[in-house]
């Protein structure tokens, strides 16, 4: 037995749908940019040579369910509603023709981002850390495993905030799919079971305020709602 100075933090775990087991988190990846129009409204343009990323560590999940706090130090705090997938095996140089067979399953999840200090990062060419990976800024729903989700390329993903349609798109529009994606990260990473990835947002982000009430989901995968507190 390893003598631990002190008892090491349990992993963070992802409920599963029907399963009385949970699935625990080894790393987290997000995809930048991967729908157009939020390209456009980021006022970037679409990397069509090559995806780019960043992380969250896996202490930043929470579930999408109850309340979720505002984020301390910033004052413009973003929803980003997004499909999540999660491994169960990997590797390295995946094929995009092997990448659907290392999915466990998919999941609706936002990732809350101090968008004042992305905004500063870039002005000042200074890492997004303290902007993406954010306490309880990793939001998801339970995972939906693969053998019941109709598809990871196609249908619809939406966002309301109080009961206002924000962010509606199709999964089709995004701009790097699932399977280029793993086959991408697996070029830079062993990719392994545990890691889940972000796959970004449609067009539409924008602030949140205490009390707003958000719900979100992606069809035949999951939906949700949170209370930003
Ligand atoms: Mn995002």
């Amino acid at each position: 037995m390893t003598n631990y100075l002190f008892e090491p933090s349990a992993p963070s775990v992802i409920p599963i749908v029907g399963s009385d087991q949970v699935y625990p988190v080894n790393r987290i990846f997000c995809v930048g940019r991967n729908y157009e129009a939020h390209a456009a409204e980021m006022g970037a343009v679409v990397d069509r040579e090559a995806p780019f990323y960043f992380t969250k560590s896996p202490t930043t999940l929470v579930m999408a369910e109850g309340e979720i706090a505002y984020a301390p130090r910033t004052e413009n705090y973003h929803y980003e509603m997004e499909l999540v997938f999660a491994l169960n095996s990997g590797g390295t140089d995946i094929a995009e023709e092997d990448a659907l067979s290392h999915i466990f399953g998919a999941a609706a999840g936002l990732d809350m981002t101090r968008r004042d200090h992305q905004n500063k990062a870039k002005e000042t060419r200074r890492p997004w850390d303290t902007s993406k990976d954010v306490e309880q800024s990793a939001v998801i729903t339970p995972l939906r495993p693969m053998a019941d989700v109709p598809s990871l390329g196609a249908g619809r993903i939406h966002l309301e905030q109080n009961g206002e349609l924000r962010q509606e798109a199709d999964l089709s529009q995004m701009v790097w799919s699932v399977p280029e994606i793993i086959a991408d990260l697996s070029t830079m990473y062993t990719l392994k079971q545990g890691d889940v990835i972000y796959m970004g947002t449609p067009a539409g982000v924008g602030a949140v305020e205490r009390g707003d009430v958000l719900t979100g989901g992606v069809d035949g995968i999951a939906d949700f709602t949170v209370k930003i507190v």
